[in-house]
């Protein structure tokens, strides 16, 4: 699709949308997956002065409802169905489009009670971020060709579509289906001249297992940005090796801060110095600090809670004051954010240590285990349910669900697991679905009567 369709077609759909909507600013939810159409909803829906609502197709339907459902969206757009979207009578300028501080997308992430959360974010976030992102890599204007590897309802795949956008480049999308298979995937590496690579680390270390992933595969590329999880330092190291032509970056943010908030260039001498590497330092105009348990700020080199304060905080979750009171505050420094990461400054870099609650990435994708918890004892026959992290060499490998039935559920453990998880991919996209399931008569309990989740943890101890 070239720019000028891309115009063309948003500007028709804007129009439509002002015409049947009128004053109704609610969300345009869009559903679809890699299809160049779902830019257009993008792009109509806020030039109609809407935000909108990205719902990939991994996402199964009664999840999918939810989130329409929380967002308040009266309209589902599908890509495939978006040019029959015409009238005459709308062939007009829309009244108003997305400006300054109105809502442009919101994106909804894992909530721990089991709701999806809607993150809203700004026109005036996203522009911090993208020009951050422009004066920080010296894109090529009109010259870059952007790998979107993330499903358009993953803020990493913002920082790929905008930065194409505001440089006049190309994306090249991937779907699941060249994903799953890799020779196609590969293909698409070899001749579509990919010169921007924007992926979790996860991603990457897949590709590293095929032995000619390497610059002669993709000759035209000069940059790896990675964010979403902690980039191992083997993972950069080997693609430092195998593509001598190009930077290796490690970015760092959640969401609800415009998907990435620090950077650092990782060299070779930034690999040697540090392992485990540093997330990097704040883009301009954003404080990053760590804070203690009193709420004071710490010096260099203590471990704290990461705060970030600036033009790129949400301004919350969307219907949601209880969560955003809890996790949003104004400051000196601007609207703040607490990340719940824990980490330190130190050399002029922040560090991420860990996770202060229960969300989880397992391969880049960010997971509530309460969410999971609660869709597990939605389903019937459950009696209770609480789900753990398998690690291995410190890093989450994928989840095990240790599961009490409310009365034993019928054949092997190995038919009772599997029929779990049916059951439980109709709620939750597969990547949320754990790997093992444990089938137990009860919980061990603590003194106080709550579940010993750390004698069930021994239990996986084996694989760790
Ligand atoms: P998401 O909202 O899906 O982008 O997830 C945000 C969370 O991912 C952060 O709060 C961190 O816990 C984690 N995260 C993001 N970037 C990095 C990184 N570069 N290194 C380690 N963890 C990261």
């Amino acid at each position: 699709m070239t720019f000028r369709e891309l115009g063309a077609r948003s500007d028709t759909l804007a129009g439509w949308l002002d015409f049947e909507l009128g004053d109704n600013r609610a969300p345009i939810a869009v559903r679809g997956h890699k299809e160049p159409e779902m830019l257009v909803a993008f792009l109509g829906a806020v030039k109609s002065g809407r935000p909108y609502v990205p719902i990939d197709l991994s996402i199964p339907e009664q999840r999918a409802e939810r989130i329409i459902h929380t967002s308040g969206a009266t309209k589902v757009l599908n890509p495939s169905a978006i040019d029959a979207l015409t009238h005459p009578a709308a062939m007009c300028r829309p009244r108003r489009r997305v400006e300054g501080s109105d809502p442009f997308y919101i994106l909804f992430t894992s909530g721990s009670t089991g709701e999806p959360k809607g993150v809203v974010i700004t026109l005036a976030n996203l522009e911090h971020f993208v020009a951050w992102m422009l004066s920080e890599q010296r894109f090529v204007e009109g010259g870059e060709v952007f790998l979107n590897q993330a499903p358009f309802s993953f803020d990493l795949s913002v920082m790929d579509l905008y930065c194409s956008l505001a440089t006049g480049g190309t994306l090249v999308s991937v779907t699941k289906e060249d994903i799953a298979n890799l020779r196609d995937l590969y293909d698409i590496f070899r001749h579509r001249g990919i010169t921007s690579w924007v992926s979790t680390p996860s991603f990457a270390a897949m590709c590293l297992i095929e032995k000619t992933f390497a610059q002669p595969m993709l000759p035209a590329l000069r940059r790896f940005l990675f964010c979403g999880e902690t980039l191992p330092n083997d993972v950069a190291s080997a693609l430092l090796d195998r593509f001598p032509e190009a930077e290796v970056w490690n970015t760092y943010g959640p969401t609800e801060a415009t998907v990435a908030t620090t950077s650092v260039r990782v060299t070779s001498d930034v690999l040697a110095k540090h392992s485990p590497l540093p997330v990097g330092a704040a883009m301009p105009g954003t404080q990053l600090y760590i804070r203690g348990e009193d709420g004071a700020r710490m010096p260099d080199g203590e471990r704290g809670e990461i705060i970030i304060a600036g033009p790129n905080v949400s301004p919350g979750y969307l219907h949601r004051p209880d969560l955003t009171g809890n996790a949003f505050f104004d400051s000196p420094d601007g609207h703040a954010y607490r990340t719940g990461d824990w980490g330190r400054e130190r050399d002029g870099f922040f560090f991420f240590e860990g996770r202060m609650d229960s969300q989880v990435k397992v391969n880049g994708f960010r997971i509530e285990l309460g969410d999971l918890e609660a869709n597990l004892r939605a389903l019937e026959g459950i009696a209770d349910a609480v789900v753990l992290p398998v690690e291995k060499a410190g890093r989450i490998e994928s989840l095990a669900a240790f599961i009490v039935e409310t009365e034993r559920s019928a054949g092997s453990d190995f038919e009772r697991s599997a029929r779990l998880k049916t059951r439980l991919g109709e709620r939750l996209p597969t990547y949320m679905v754990p790997r093992k399931v444990i089938f137990r008569d009860s919980f061990p309990m603590t003194p106080n009567g709550k579940v010993d989740r750390r004698k069930l943890a021994e239990e996986l101890a084996p694989t760790r």
